[in-house]
């Protein structure tokens, strides 16, 4: 008679699928998010000599499936996921060495009731290895003129780039408070749930995804219905990485973490629509800001 697995066995496994197919401890802007920045360059570029330059480096790819890669790198790298998309395996086909995880984000202290942050704060934040220094490098590479050697590591420079163009925008990838690693350590409920996939929600998490996702369900109509915002953001003037992560700290301290307690506070937060009503326009201009922003640094890249 063959041996029955106890019921607590089952349910722990379809448990464990469910988180591996859900990472929950994500490090980004959602897949959507992340998609939607790559289909407003794109858009902007249409018709351009770096439109060109992008898909010759991109092959059959597009620029949005490539968008979230080095997000399942990093999840490779920590053990979350068994192996890459098959997009993603075609721009990382080896196993990056390198810990990567530091890349996407620069996470500057917040502190009491000061809104805002300067260049020296961030740059001692970042400590050489963070989203500004890594955009940098990226760039580099992709300047450097095309030849069949460097082609893999320009589609992958390509990968980065756009991912942490995309990942610096989120205001909770450039602040953390009290060690709290960008929210990830905030337990908080959101409309009336305060579990996701079995786990507890954080505050870092909802950022990334579900107020994203209740401005829009998919990429695509949110790259659409973003006109206003992209139209605002293309008026700005021009700007830098290091700009991009002192207005996203601006954002975290002015609005992300206005009404959450420091962790490890008895009663964690209750957010609901007045929390979603505070937070989706700055998803929405920062998603839009992202598009604009990388579109022109592949211009300036690729021109
Ligand atoms: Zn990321």
């Amino acid at each position: 008679m063959p041996k029955r697995i106890p019921t607590h066995k089952i349910l722990s496994v379809m448990l464990l699928c469910l988180l591996v197919s859900n990472p929950l401890d994500a490090w980004g802007w959602s897949a959507e998010a992340h998609r939607a920045i790559a289909l407003i360059a794109m858009n902007r570029l249409q018709g351009t000599h770096t439109a060109t330059r992008v898909q010759a480096l991109l092959g059959k790819l597009t620029l949005d499936q490539i968008a979230t890669c080095p997000d399942e790198v990093r999840e490779l790298q920590a053990k979350e996921i068994k192996q890459l998309d098959t997009f993603c395996a075609q721009v990382f086909p080896k196993p990056m060495t390198i810990n990567t995880e530091p890349w996407h984000f620069v996470n500057t202290p917040v502190q009491n009731g000061v809104l805002t942050t300067d260049s020296a704060a961030v740059t001692a934040a970042c400590a050489g290895n963070c989203a500004i220094t890594q955009i940098a490098k990226f760039e580099k590479v992709l300047q450097a003129p095309t030849t069949a050697r460097n082609k893999q590591a320009q589609l992958q420079a390509l990968s980065f780039v756009v991912h942490f163009i995309g990942d610096i925008h989120q205001p909770l990838h450039a602040a953390e408070r009290d060690g709290d690693l960008g929210g990830n350590k905030e337990i908080v409920s959101f409309f009336g749930t305060d579990q996701n996939a079995g786990q507890p929600i954080k505050l870092h998490a909802i950022w990334d995804n579900q107020i994203v996702f209740r401005i829009d369900p998919t990429d695509t109509a949110l790259a659409t219905d973003l006109q206003p915002e992209i139209d605002q953001a293309a008026q700005e003037p021009p700007s830098q990485p290091m700009d991009w992560a002192i207005q996203s700290f601006g954002y975290a301290a002015g609005v992300a973490y206005v009404g959450i307690a420091p962790p490890g506070s008895a009663d964690s937060a209750t957010l609901g629509q007045p929390y979603q009503d505070a937070a989706a326009p700055v998803v929405r201009i920062q998603i839009a800001r992202a598009g604009v922003r990388l579109a022109a640094a592949l211009e300036s890249c690729l021109p």
